[in-house]
Protein backbone atom coordinates (compact mmCIF):
# COMPACT_ATOMS: atom_id res chain seq x y z
CA UNK A 1 0.00 0.00 0.00
CA UNK A 2 2.77 2.45 0.87
CA UNK A 3 4.48 1.26 -1.86
CA UNK A 4 1.22 1.94 -3.96
CA UNK A 5 1.29 5.35 -3.24
CA UNK A 6 5.11 6.18 -3.66
CA UNK A 7 4.52 5.29 -6.94
CA UNK A 8 1.25 7.54 -7.43
CA UNK A 9 3.33 10.18 -6.25
CA UNK A 10 6.18 9.74 -8.03
CA UNK A 11 4.06 9.22 -11.22
CA UNK A 12 2.11 12.48 -9.94
CA UNK A 13 5.65 14.16 -9.88
CA UNK A 14 6.45 13.39 -13.52
CA UNK A 15 2.98 14.47 -15.30
CA UNK A 16 3.31 17.58 -13.42
CA UNK A 17 7.21 18.13 -14.75
CA UNK A 18 5.77 17.11 -18.09
CA UNK A 19 3.16 19.46 -17.95
CA UNK A 20 5.17 22.45 -16.92
CA UNK A 21 7.57 21.53 -19.75
CA UNK A 22 4.71 22.12 -22.46
CA UNK A 23 3.40 24.93 -20.99
CA UNK A 24 7.02 26.77 -20.07
CA UNK A 25 7.13 29.43 -22.72
CA UNK A 26 3.18 29.97 -22.31
CA UNK A 27 4.07 30.49 -18.47
CA UNK A 28 6.96 32.64 -18.87
CA UNK A 29 4.29 35.27 -21.63
CA UNK A 30 1.99 35.18 -18.58
CA UNK A 31 5.00 36.36 -16.35
CA UNK A 32 6.53 38.83 -19.51
CA UNK A 33 3.42 40.64 -19.15
CA UNK A 34 3.42 41.66 -15.42
CA UNK A 35 6.31 40.35 -13.93
CA UNK A 36 10.05 39.12 -14.83
CA UNK A 37 9.94 36.62 -17.41
CA UNK A 38 10.91 33.58 -15.40
CA UNK A 39 7.92 31.83 -13.81
CA UNK A 40 8.46 29.31 -17.05
CA UNK A 41 11.76 28.54 -15.88
CA UNK A 42 11.75 28.67 -12.56
CA UNK A 43 8.84 25.67 -12.54
CA UNK A 44 9.99 23.55 -15.30
CA UNK A 45 14.19 24.03 -12.96
CA UNK A 46 12.48 23.28 -10.00
CA UNK A 47 9.74 20.18 -11.07
CA UNK A 48 12.57 18.49 -13.15
CA UNK A 49 15.09 18.54 -9.68
CA UNK A 50 12.55 17.73 -7.80
CA UNK A 51 12.15 14.55 -10.43
CA UNK A 52 15.37 13.33 -9.90
CA UNK A 53 15.59 13.59 -6.52
CA UNK A 54 12.63 11.05 -5.91
CA UNK A 55 13.87 8.78 -8.38
CA UNK A 56 16.71 7.31 -5.94
CA UNK A 57 14.25 7.19 -3.08
CA UNK A 58 12.60 3.70 -2.73
CA UNK A 59 12.91 3.27 1.01
CA UNK A 60 10.31 6.61 1.45
CA UNK A 61 7.17 6.35 2.56
CA UNK A 62 4.86 9.32 1.19
CA UNK A 63 5.06 12.06 3.27
CA UNK A 64 8.97 12.30 2.72
CA UNK A 65 8.80 12.00 -1.16
CA UNK A 66 6.79 14.94 -0.83
CA UNK A 67 8.82 16.44 1.49
CA UNK A 68 11.80 16.20 -0.83
CA UNK A 69 9.49 18.26 -3.69
CA UNK A 70 9.52 20.96 -1.30
CA UNK A 71 12.76 21.23 -0.40
CA UNK A 72 13.93 21.18 -3.56
CA UNK A 73 11.44 23.80 -5.01
CA UNK A 74 12.91 25.94 -2.28
CA UNK A 75 16.32 25.29 -2.61
CA UNK A 76 16.11 25.14 -7.05
CA UNK A 77 13.76 28.13 -7.76
CA UNK A 78 14.48 31.55 -5.37
CA UNK A 79 12.52 34.35 -6.31
CA UNK A 80 8.49 34.50 -5.22
CA UNK A 81 7.44 30.89 -6.17
CA UNK A 82 9.78 28.91 -4.84
CA UNK A 83 9.42 29.56 -1.34
CA UNK A 84 5.68 29.73 -1.82
CA UNK A 85 5.40 26.49 -3.68
CA UNK A 86 8.43 24.22 -2.10
CA UNK A 87 7.88 25.64 1.75
CA UNK A 88 4.39 25.37 1.70
CA UNK A 89 4.60 21.49 0.24
CA UNK A 90 7.42 21.12 2.27
CA UNK A 91 5.46 22.11 5.33
CA UNK A 92 2.60 20.25 4.67
CA UNK A 93 3.77 16.82 3.65
CA UNK A 94 3.20 16.39 7.17
CA UNK A 95 -0.51 15.62 6.66
CA UNK A 96 0.44 12.34 5.02
CA UNK A 97 2.79 11.48 7.90
CA UNK A 98 1.01 8.84 10.10
CA UNK A 99 -1.60 7.21 8.07
CA UNK A 100 0.08 8.47 4.42
CA UNK A 101 -2.63 9.58 1.52
CA UNK A 102 -6.18 9.35 2.35
CA UNK A 103 -9.26 11.27 1.27
CA UNK A 104 -8.82 12.70 4.95
CA UNK A 105 -5.39 13.28 5.08
CA UNK A 106 -5.28 14.85 1.46
CA UNK A 107 -7.77 16.97 2.94
CA UNK A 108 -5.30 18.27 5.45
CA UNK A 109 -2.89 18.58 3.12
CA UNK A 110 -4.63 20.95 0.88
CA UNK A 111 -5.50 23.05 3.86
CA UNK A 112 -2.56 23.58 5.57
CA UNK A 113 -0.51 23.83 1.70
CA UNK A 114 -3.26 26.98 1.31
CA UNK A 115 -2.25 27.88 4.86
CA UNK A 116 1.00 27.75 4.20
CA UNK A 117 1.26 29.76 0.97
CA UNK A 118 -1.01 32.91 2.79
CA UNK A 119 1.20 32.63 5.67
CA UNK A 120 4.57 33.59 3.75
CA UNK A 121 3.08 35.45 0.78
CA UNK A 122 0.49 37.48 3.04
CA UNK A 123 -2.38 37.27 0.07
CA UNK A 124 -6.05 37.39 -0.25
CA UNK A 125 -8.30 36.10 -2.52
CA UNK A 126 -8.33 39.08 -5.05
CA UNK A 127 -4.69 40.24 -4.57
CA UNK A 128 -4.30 37.76 -8.15
CA UNK A 129 -2.16 35.35 -7.21
CA UNK A 130 -1.59 31.97 -6.98
CA UNK A 131 -4.56 32.16 -4.05
CA UNK A 132 -7.07 32.89 -5.91
CA UNK A 133 -7.14 29.66 -7.79
CA UNK A 134 -6.00 27.67 -4.60
CA UNK A 135 -8.89 29.16 -2.17
CA UNK A 136 -11.54 28.14 -4.38
CA UNK A 137 -10.12 24.81 -4.60
CA UNK A 138 -9.72 23.86 -1.62
CA UNK A 139 -12.77 24.60 -0.22
CA UNK A 140 -14.15 22.98 -2.65
CA UNK A 141 -12.47 19.84 -1.88
CA UNK A 142 -12.74 20.05 1.48
CA UNK A 143 -16.85 20.60 1.38
CA UNK A 144 -17.12 17.83 -1.48
CA UNK A 145 -15.00 15.34 1.03
CA UNK A 146 -16.83 16.20 4.42
CA UNK A 147 -19.91 17.50 3.25
CA UNK A 148 -21.01 15.98 -0.13
CA UNK A 149 -19.34 12.77 0.57
CA UNK A 150 -17.89 12.45 -2.41
CA UNK A 151 -14.80 10.21 -3.26
CA UNK A 152 -11.72 11.76 -3.69
CA UNK A 153 -11.22 11.72 -7.52
CA UNK A 154 -14.79 13.07 -7.55
CA UNK A 155 -13.55 16.07 -5.27
CA UNK A 156 -10.39 16.67 -7.34
CA UNK A 157 -12.33 16.87 -10.28
CA UNK A 158 -14.12 19.82 -8.79
CA UNK A 159 -11.97 21.75 -7.01
CA UNK A 160 -9.94 21.45 -10.60
CA UNK A 161 -12.96 23.35 -11.80
CA UNK A 162 -12.98 25.77 -9.01
CA UNK A 163 -9.39 26.65 -9.71
CA UNK A 164 -10.19 27.16 -13.23
CA UNK A 165 -12.45 29.77 -12.14
CA UNK A 166 -10.12 31.49 -9.84
CA UNK A 167 -7.42 31.77 -12.66
CA UNK A 168 -9.98 33.33 -14.65
CA UNK A 169 -10.86 35.99 -12.05
CA UNK A 170 -7.19 36.71 -11.65
CA UNK A 171 -7.33 38.62 -15.20
CA UNK A 172 -9.53 41.60 -14.53
CA UNK A 173 -8.18 42.39 -10.86
CA UNK A 174 -5.34 44.95 -10.32
CA UNK A 175 -2.22 43.15 -8.20
CA UNK A 176 -1.65 43.53 -4.90
CA UNK A 177 1.16 41.16 -4.18
CA UNK A 178 4.07 40.42 -5.93
CA UNK A 179 6.03 42.04 -8.91
CA UNK A 180 2.81 42.55 -10.40
CA UNK A 181 1.53 44.84 -7.88
CA UNK A 182 4.31 47.06 -8.64
CA UNK A 183 2.45 47.66 -12.09
CA UNK A 184 -1.06 48.82 -10.35
CA UNK A 185 -3.88 49.01 -12.42
CA UNK A 186 -1.11 48.02 -15.72
CA UNK A 187 -1.90 44.58 -14.20
CA UNK A 188 -5.46 44.65 -14.87
CA UNK A 189 -6.57 42.21 -18.22
CA UNK A 190 -3.30 39.90 -17.87
CA UNK A 191 -3.78 36.80 -16.46
CA UNK A 192 -1.49 35.44 -12.82
CA UNK A 193 1.17 33.18 -14.42
CA UNK A 194 1.24 31.23 -10.76
CA UNK A 195 -2.65 30.84 -10.51
CA UNK A 196 -1.85 29.04 -13.95
CA UNK A 197 0.48 26.96 -13.26
CA UNK A 198 -1.37 25.70 -9.95
CA UNK A 199 -4.09 25.16 -11.80
CA UNK A 200 -1.59 22.95 -14.67
CA UNK A 201 -0.57 21.52 -10.96
CA UNK A 202 -3.78 20.53 -10.03
CA UNK A 203 -5.34 19.11 -13.65
CA UNK A 204 -1.92 16.85 -13.59
CA UNK A 205 -2.89 15.65 -9.77
CA UNK A 206 -6.38 14.52 -11.59
CA UNK A 207 -5.27 12.84 -14.70
CA UNK A 208 -3.02 11.06 -13.11
CA UNK A 209 -5.62 10.22 -10.22
CA UNK A 210 -7.83 9.04 -12.97
CA UNK A 211 -5.19 6.18 -14.55
P1 LIG B 1 9.04 36.06 -9.09
O1 LIG B 1 7.86 36.99 -9.02
O2 LIG B 1 9.92 36.15 -7.90
O3 LIG B 1 9.79 36.18 -10.38
P2 LIG B 1 7.69 33.77 -10.15
O4 LIG B 1 7.65 34.53 -11.43
O5 LIG B 1 8.23 32.40 -10.22
O6 LIG B 1 8.45 34.57 -9.03
O7 LIG B 1 6.22 33.64 -9.56
C1 LIG B 1 5.29 34.68 -9.67
C2 LIG B 1 3.98 34.22 -9.08
O8 LIG B 1 4.09 34.06 -7.68
C3 LIG B 1 2.85 35.21 -9.27
O9 LIG B 1 2.21 35.05 -10.51
C4 LIG B 1 1.93 34.94 -8.10
O10 LIG B 1 0.95 33.96 -8.41
C5 LIG B 1 2.86 34.34 -7.08
N1 LIG B 1 3.08 35.28 -5.98
C6 LIG B 1 3.93 36.32 -5.94
N2 LIG B 1 3.88 36.95 -4.76
C7 LIG B 1 2.95 36.27 -4.02
C8 LIG B 1 2.42 36.39 -2.69
N3 LIG B 1 2.86 37.35 -1.87
N4 LIG B 1 1.50 35.51 -2.28
C9 LIG B 1 1.07 34.52 -3.11
N5 LIG B 1 1.52 34.35 -4.35
C10 LIG B 1 2.44 35.20 -4.80
MG1 LIG C 1 8.77 35.99 -12.21
MG1 LIG D 1 11.88 36.26 -10.68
Amino acid sequence: DTERQREAVVEALENVTARLDEEKSHLTDLDSAIGDADHGANMTRGFRKANEKVQDMDEADPAELVKTIGVTLVSEVGGASGPLYGGSIMSASQAFSEEGITAETSVAFAEAYLEKVQDRGGAEIGSKTMVDALTPAVHTYKKSIETDDLEPLEALAKAVDAAERGVEFTTPIRAKKGRASYLGWRSVGHQDPGATSTLYIMEELLATAQT
